[in-house]
């Protein structure tokens, strides 16, 4: 479904990320991931070896426009072409707003929200002048209803609705097109962390009955980074069991 397609995932080294990297590549594209560090890069790099996946690492600063530009332009010079961008770095919260510092929400802006728009900055031109591409963003089912704690989260997460929808608009008479997924309760660390008081009476209310496995999301990803997707442009994709109703 990806052949020949030059893709760059965002939060590459486990969880989500991971998944799509491994799908993206079993589909035929060429995939380069980011992380936040080299440490996760290179343990990332070795566990897609062991998969037999080949792919390459990067670990710009994503909050730092310059750094992330730079990246992309060596990735685009190496490649020749930036066909998919999927933004899946991320981070939660879920501190009450007492115990939230400013800083915090800041940071949780930055990470979810900010470095977005720069990596969709740098690669906006590359695809304006190959004539097309795909941006995908990774949302969640907080970006519809909000969440009783941590309000940082589900604030990124609407802003990520409205960065897509906004950029689904504005780049469509240029052929990229702008989606997002947006995850419900995910088997991944990100949940793994969360106290199981938390996790065990959310689980109850999903109605099909069990938490998403970092499969189902990737699986959704392919979908609207093909060609399957062409007409489909400005969605938020819910993937989350109908956890949001
Ligand atoms: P994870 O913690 O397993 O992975 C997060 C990824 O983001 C890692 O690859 C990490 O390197 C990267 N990252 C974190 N901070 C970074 C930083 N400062 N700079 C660069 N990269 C950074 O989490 P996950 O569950 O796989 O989450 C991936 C995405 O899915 C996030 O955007 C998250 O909000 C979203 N999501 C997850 C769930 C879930 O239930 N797991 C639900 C809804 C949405």
């Amino acid at each position: 479904m990806l052949k020949d397609k030059v893709a760059i995932v965002t939060g590459g080294t486990r969880g989500i990320g991971f998944e799509i990297v491994k799908t993206f590549y079993e589909a035929g594209a060429k995939v380069v991931f980011f992380g936040s560090k080299e440490e996760s890069v290179l343990k990332a790099l070795e566990k897609f070896s062991k998969e037999n996946v080949k792919v390459k690492g990067y670990y710009p600063n994503l909050a730092n426009y310059e750094e992330v530009e730079k990246t992309i332009q060596e990735i685009s010079q190496e490649y020749g072409q930036i066909d998919i961008l999927v933004n899946n770095a991320g981070i939660s919260a879920d501190r009450k707003i007492e115990e939230t510092t400013s800083l915090d929400f800041q940071n949780i802006m930055d990470i979810n929200v900010l470095s977005m728009f720069n990596t969709i900055k740098a690669v906006t031109p590359l695809m304006k002048e190959q004539g097309g591409g795909v941006i995908l963003n990774t949302s969640s089912m907080v970006s519809i209803y909000g969440q009783a704690a941590g309000v940082g989260y589900p604030t990124s997460k609407f802003a990520v609705n409205g960065l897509t929808k906004s950029l689904a608009r504005e780049l469509a008479p240029y052929h990229i097109r702008v989606n997002a997924v947006a995850p419900g309760i995910i088997n991944t660390d990100m949940v793994a962390a969360l106290p199981k008081e938390v996790i065990q009476p959310l689980i109850k209310t999903i109605p099909l009955g069990r938490i998403g496995e970092p499969k189902d999301i990737a699986n959704a990803f392919l979908f609207l980074a093909s060609d399957m997707a062409s007409y489909v442009t400005g969605e938020i994709l819910s993937v989350d069991g109908a956890a949001r109703s």
